[in-house]
């Protein structure tokens, strides 16, 4: 037995029926992008209660024979005289964890786009499941412990004999209830962040898009808001917000929706009308930033806080994602530093995916941003999209892998001022009124 992998968790795998088993001999293996890559204790995590566990139907597990250290395909397994066809098992980690490893899966077989989650290595041992990742913030105000729906559907309830509902509250209240939108459940439990969708088009069609699939490779999480609010419940919604929930921030641009530059003047008049009203809390814009001068607008109405989305620092890999329309990185990366130049708390939320973000030429590409921009914070998020759909859409990579927790602790020795972590921030802005 090599004592590298001795101690490595079993690897899992899943009948026909989903019923998942862990294999008698052969350990957990990892894929950084389309290779096995190795995994240690390092990179382990007990998996958190309200992760996920999927099975990958027609696709054969891969293991690691403890032995040798070779990798190894099992379509089916023999247990006790009967033969079982194994199907690959994968991890979809809770908000705050940022992945390290791909499941090693055989998708050869497969002829379908798998549903958009973000599938991560995991094992078993010791009575336990063990994935491959790492916790990069921990906040109170995202644990799916304080999510309790016995108290959410009594808040609705209040909420409506308080206030008149229209059609953007209606709107809310289904992605709180059916989509479980946490910054929905938070608009009615009166605290933390709370949504303000506004936007039915986007300039951008993104691969993993969770709001509208053009290319229909899988269905999408959320359907997209139908309708524009109106700005007279945009500004009521938002001050109700402000003025009386527990550490509020307000966010326009959401999973249910388009681009919110696309609507730039609705948002820019509803913050101006928000901020005649409330200097409360933080009024925040998530965005895929490709118009610097709407952002200018935004930035000048009274906005406190931006996150801007990208999946890579490198042109060709950010275009193949986001097949942007009329606009490119350039514009994005300009909009980062003039909301940085515009006192904004400017954030960007970073497309994780092993094998690509923390290629050797990615992560030089994004130290020269950072250097460039002054970004504040940078949000680690694991990319929901079906593995395979991913490598097959990026460019071929030309250059090694150093590994996504490699790839953070040289992001934390090189930008010590730059903080890593998963949510929005709340952002004081004490000049709003003056
Ligand atoms: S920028 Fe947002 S709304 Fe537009 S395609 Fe991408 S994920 Fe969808």
């Amino acid at each position: 037995m090599h004592s590298d992998y001795i101690n490595l968790p079993y690897m899992l795998y899943a009948d026909k029926d989903g019923q998942i088993y862990d294999h008698p001999y052969l350990r957990m293996a990892g894929f950084s992008g389309s290779s096995p890559a190795v995994i240690t204790d390092e990179d382990l995590i007990p998996m958190p209660e309200f992760s996920k566990l999927f099975y990958i139907p027609d696709c054969p597990p891969i293991g690691l024979d403890p032995s040798t250290g070779e990798s190894k395909t099992v379509a089916e397994i023999e247990v006790e005289g009967i033969v079982t066809k194994c199907f690959a098992v994968a991890a979809f980690l809770e908000p705050g964890l940022v992945r390290s490893h791909l499941p090693a899966v055989d998708y050869g077989p497969k002829s379908y786009i798998l549903p958009m989650w973000a599938y991560t290595a995991v094992g078993f041992r010791d009575e336990g499941y063990l994935a491959a990742g790492f916790r990069i913030e921990y906040n109170h105000k995202w644990d799916p412990n304080n999510y309790d729906d016995r108290e959410l559907i009594p808040a609705i309830r209040k909420y409506q004999g308080e206030y008149k509902a229209g059609p953007l509250v209606e709107h809310l209240i289904h992605c709180a209830t059916d989509n479980h939108c946490f910054a929905a459940k938070n608009l009615f439990l009166k605290r933390w962040e709370a949504p303000l969708p506004v936007s039915q088009t986007c300039n951008a069609a993104c691969l993993g898009c969770l709001s509208l699939q053009l290319d229909l490779f899988c269905e999408a999480s959320h359907e997209r808001i139908s309708f524009t609010p109106s700005k007279t419940e945009i500004v009521a919604l938002a001050v109700r917000h402000l003025e009386y929930a527990l550490e509020p921030i307000v966010s326009f641009g959401q999973g249910c929706e388009g681009e919110p530059l696309t609507d730039y003047m609705l948002v820019a008049d509803s913050i101006r009308e928000i901020r005649k009203q409330t200097g409360k809390g933080t009024i925040n814009l998530n965005t895929n930033g490709s118009w610097p001068e709407r952002i200018r607008e935004i930035a000048d109405s009274g906005l406190d806080s931006i996150r801007i989305s990208l999946n890579s620092a490198r042109p060709e890999f950010y275009k193949a994602y986001y097949r942007p329309k009329n606009y490119d990185l350039t514009d994005v990366i300009d909009s980062i530093s003039l909301s940085r130049e515009m006192g904004l708390y400017t954030m960007i939320n970073y497309l994780v995916f092993p094998g690509v973000t923390d290629q050797e030429e990615e992560v030089e590409a994004l130290s020269d941003l950072i250097e460039k921009t002054g970004v504040n914070f940078i949000h680690l998020k694991n990319l929901d999209i079906d593995p395979q759909l991913y490598m097959k859409k990026m460019p071929a990579p030309k250059s090694e892998a150093i590994g996504i927790k490699q790839m953070v602790d040289m992001l934390r020795q090189e930008f010590p001022d730059v903080e890593l972590g998963y949510f929005n921030q709340p952002v004081e802005r004490k000049d709003v009124l003056k």
